[in-house]
């Protein structure tokens, strides 16, 4: 985007032009019958537009200006602004030849930037063009002032077309980040994110009306396009404002703050659209309202981002160089509104150079922020995922417990865990009567410590001291025994102070894929062989392997009945 900026080539005026050599400013006289031209030392012809709003604004084209160049200028071409009439007024040796006078009404011609055009009279036989500006609203009138060749009708005046299409570009290139930020404000639901929608539409729009695209756009007269022009510049201070506000946490701008950014956007807000109406008193206060009531509405907001900054918070530098760049675009316009700079230049790159800066900064924030959030609920998932396994954990000794093996049981079958042993400690209760609840606990920990598993046995606590272990892969049987004997060693070995030998019953299953599968069915089959186990003397294992049982095929039941008939008649 801001590429595209640079490449808006204002410099090179579309159609060859020539400036201005003199001003003048006089009080009101009649300039279309009895045209009273300024005394010749009233010129000042230092290339200085000697003031903005005076009754009448007067200028003076050379003829050596175009008439050196071979030139024949056809429009006078200004910057848009209000006035009463202007005059045209072409010289000779002896006086005014002749004169065409317009109104704002009469103005139809708009062209590229923020101008317009107005045919010149016949300059046959000129030596000199005086331009006369009544009741000028602004000083860019007179100091912007060109005339300009148009050749064929389609020569583009003001500025180039060129200059257009980059904007044009530019504009293409704001509309982007506007969709996926819709997007994320689809999933975030974010406050902020609208604000930047809104803020980045208003500088589009601008745009789109001072660089004169508007006018390609739909048809509007001069008087409708100042006003919209005016409430353009107005409108991004406030979604701006607002962007501020909603970005940062809400402790971030001490309240007091945060009121009076409130108070001074609507104060700036109701001022300047006053500002804008064409009252005629407030001829001599809009260029300067216009500089100045800007002025402490982004002193708060970037004193509210520095405050911010000092909080701690670094994402407020994001506002602070959003709000520099907009304060910077509206220093160039003002500097252009007071006619301080002569001709197209650096004021009107600078401007659109500086707003595009204000919408990258404002994209990038609103980036910035999804990624801090983006970081923040990956924080949270993985916290999540942490209390998830907490909550499948039994926490006497830390392995799996019956959730567990509850919601993991599908799972488990389909990764091949086809076996499932259920296994119980023998006269657990007298091991309880006997060395007290803490050595149980400690038996029922080294219990869990042996089934615990690996990557083809998993074991879960089920409660009190009945375990399950899902098994996978090969010699199953044996692997289960080998288990539940291991439990009985590690007793031995790890906890101290029992004198007998703990053993351990064991109910096992093996149902290969296809044979009963759900866990009710394998579950109550394996606590079945378990209660044989615990019946036919305890400290054994009984397994059983559901056989899924072929049918054999129908040629070969025929021809077994065949055989038996056979056999029977025999
Ligand atoms: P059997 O051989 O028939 O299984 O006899 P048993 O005594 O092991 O079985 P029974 O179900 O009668 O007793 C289980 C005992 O396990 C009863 C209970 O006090 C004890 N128990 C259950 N949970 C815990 C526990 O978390 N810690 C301890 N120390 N004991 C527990
Ligand atoms: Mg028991
Ligand atoms: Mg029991």
């Amino acid at each position: 985007m801001l590429l595209g900026a640079l490449l808006v080539p204002q410099t090179a005026a579309a159609a060859p032009a020539v400036r201005a050599s003199c001003f003048a400013a006089t009080g009101l006289v009649q300039t279309v019958d009895h045209p009273r031209l300024p005394a010749r030392a009233d010129w000042i012809c230092n290339g200085r537009n000697p003031q903005n709003t005076p009754q009448v604004s007067w200028v003076f084209f050379t003829p050596d200006d175009f008439a050196n160049k071979g030139l024949k200028p056809s429009h006078f071409v200004t910057d848009i602004a209000r006035f009463d009439r202007i005059s045209l007024i072409v010289m000779d040796a002896s006086g005014p030849l002749r004169s065409r006078t317009y109104s704002m009404e009469d103005v139809g011609h708009f062209v590229n930037g923020p101008k317009f055009a107005l045919p010149l009279p016949d300059m046959q036989g000129a030596t000199g063009l005086v331009v006369a500006i009544e009741k000028p609203w602004s000083g860019v009138i007179a100091s912007r002032a060109s005339l300009q060749v148009q050749q064929t009708p389609t020569d583009a005046l003001g500025w180039s077309d060129d200059a257009m299409l980059a904007i044009a570009l530019l504009l293409g290139m704001m509309l982007t980040p506007l969709l996926y930020h819709a997007v994320f404000h689809r999933i975030l639901r974010e406050g902020y994110v609208l604000w930047q929608i809104a803020s980045a539409t208003s500088i589009i729009a601008l745009i789109t009306i001072h660089s004169g695209l508007i006018h390609h756009l739909i048809g509007i007269g001069m008087e409708t396009t100042i006003q919209l022009s005016m409430l353009a510049l107005m409108v991004p201070m406030v979604f701006s404002s607002g962007f501020l506000l909603s970005y940062l946490e809400v402790e971030a701008i001490p309240e007091g703050m945060r009121k009076l950014l409130k108070s001074v956007v609507i104060a700036a807000g109701l001022t300047l659209t006053f500002i804008a109406l064409p009252l005629a008193f407030l001829r001599p206060l809009t260029a300067i309202a216009f500089l100045l009531i800007p002025i402490p509405l982004a002193a708060v907001a970037i004193a509210s981002a520095a405050m911010a900054i000092r909080s701690g918070r670094r994402i407020a530098w994001a506002q602070l160089c959003s709000w520099a760049a907009l304060s910077l675009a509206y220093l160039f316009n003002a500097v252009r509104g007071f006619g301080l700079v002569m001709g197209d230049g650096w004021v009107d790159v600078g401007f659109v150079g500086a707003i595009t800066l204000h919408v990258a900064v404002g994209v990038f924030a609103v980036l910035y922020r999804v990624d801090i959030m983006r970081k923040e609920r990956e924080r949270v998932n993985a916290r999540l995922d942490a209390l998830t396994n907490l909550i499948d954990l039994d926490p006497l000794t830390g392995i799996f417990n019956r959730r567990a093996f509850e919601q993991r049981f599908v799972e488990l079958r389909s990764d091949g865990f086809h076996a499932l042993a259920v296994v119980d400690l023998d006269h657990f209760k007298r091991i309880n009567d006997k060395f007290g609840h803490a050595t149980g606990d400690r038996v029922l920990q080294e219990v869990a410590a042996v089934l615990a598993g690996d990557k083809d046995a998993i074991g879960f606590r089920m409660g009190g001291e009945e375990f399950v272990v899902m098994m996978r892969g090969s010699q199953i049987q044996q692997r289960a025994e080998q288990l539940r004997r291991a439990i009985t060693i590690r007793i031995a070995n790890e906890v101290e102070g029992i004198d007998a030998p703990v053993t351990a019953s064991m109910g096992l299953i093996e149902s290969p894929p296809g044979g009963a599968s759900s866990m009710r069915q394998l579950y109550s089959h394996a606590d079945r062989l378990l209660y044989e186990a615990k019946y036919s003397g305890r400290n054994r294992l009984i397994s059983e392997r559901i056989q899924i049982f072929e049918p054999p095929s129908r040629e070969r039941r025929m021809k077994d009945r065949r055989n038996a008939d056979r056999r029977a008649e025999g």
